[in-house]
């Protein structure tokens, strides 16, 4: 179903929300959803309409958002422009897998159609500020946080925000979203609440015209994971090895990862606190015992007597 939010913005509702701009004849997708079934989706919404296809926007390097491109460009010929970054994941799916296996090559289990897509070229790239793609002017936002270089697309005063932020249903279903960088996703989240627009779409969640409280609700979301970890760590007064806190986050948490690939995707949203603990200076990191081991760096000097 395409559902409509100006004269010339819509977007299909779907477990990713594919957004679409029209405008002189001319048709712009943002993102492709997750594969082949999805894409032969967005052409039977759009055929149904009679609307046009030629440009596509790819947010940010995730299956879920660039899967369905290949199949798009076979089909229609269509044009994709995304961040260079974002688009090294669109030409080289297996970077996904790579990363999430700490840099090695990645076991088979993890080579599946959730993690590595179809690779597509990337036509052109796009760079902060605004830019135009035909009769599209549109402004690009860097919005990283969820991955290394997300973009948000305003257009016609209405945000396409991708997965900077989730509606608060998949927010608590999730309980940790997935991120690469805690102080950068947060800092977008400042960033898109201090934005007056018309209305905001994230990848996952609805349109809202009054967003702000559904950002409110993932700031906090994150600064409270930020507290609980560093709470966690302040708690053990010789310090704790970070491994044994992953298990004490995943109770916490109540995360049971249905296989290895959603084991990682956690483990990586847990290291992105870490890290920004560590980049505050609230947190130290070193080697123990074989392991890697954190202290709350807040030590009590001694008393000279
Ligand atoms: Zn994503």
């Amino acid at each position: 179903m395409l559902t409509q939010i100006t004269d010339s913005c819509f977007y299909m509702k779907g477990h990713v929300n594919i957004g679409y701009i029209t405008k002189n004849g001319k048709g712009l997708l943002i993102d492709s959803g997750l594969d082949k079934g999805a894409a032969k989706r967005i052409i039977k919404i759009l055929k149904e309409n009679q609307l046009p296809l030629h440009y596509c926007i790819i947010t940010h390097g995730h299956v879920d958002h660039y899967g369905g491109a290949k199949y798009l460009k076979n089909e229609m010929e269509i044009e994709f422009f995304s961040t260079k970054i974002e688009s090294s994941f669109v030409q080289n799916p297996v970077l996904e897998p790579i990363y999430l296996w700490n840099g090695a090559m990645p076991i088979k289990e993890l080579r599946n159609k959730f993690l590595e897509g179809e690779e597509t070229d990337i036509f052109g790239f796009l760079n902060e500020g605004i830019q135009k793609i035909g009769p599209f002017t549109f402004e690009v936002m860097p919005f990283p946080g969820h991955s290394y270089g997300q973009i948000g697309i305003l257009i016609d005063d209405v945000l396409f925000a991708a997965d900077s932020y989730f509606g608060v249903d998949v927010l608590n279903k999730h309980k940790v979203p997935f991120i690469v960088d805690a102080k950068a996703t947060i800092e977008t989240l400042e960033k898109i609440n201090d934005l007056d627009c018309l209305g905001a779409l994230p990848g996952h969640g609805d349109f809202e015209a009054k967003f702000k409280s559904t950002i409110q609700a993932n700031k906090k979301c994150h600064e409270n994971i930020l507290a609980f970890l560093l709470s966690s760590i302040e708690k053990e007064e010789n310090g704790v090895y970070m491994e044994d806190l992953q298990t004490i986050f995943f109770q916490q948490y109540e995360l049971s990862p249905a296989n290895i690939g959603s084991w990682l995707l956690y483990r990586t949203s847990f290291t992105s606190y870490i890290s920004t603990l560590i980049e505050k200076g609230l947190v130290s990191i070193s080697i123990k015992d074989y392991k890697l081991w954190l202290q709350n760096t807040k030590i009590i000097e001694p008393r000279s007597s």
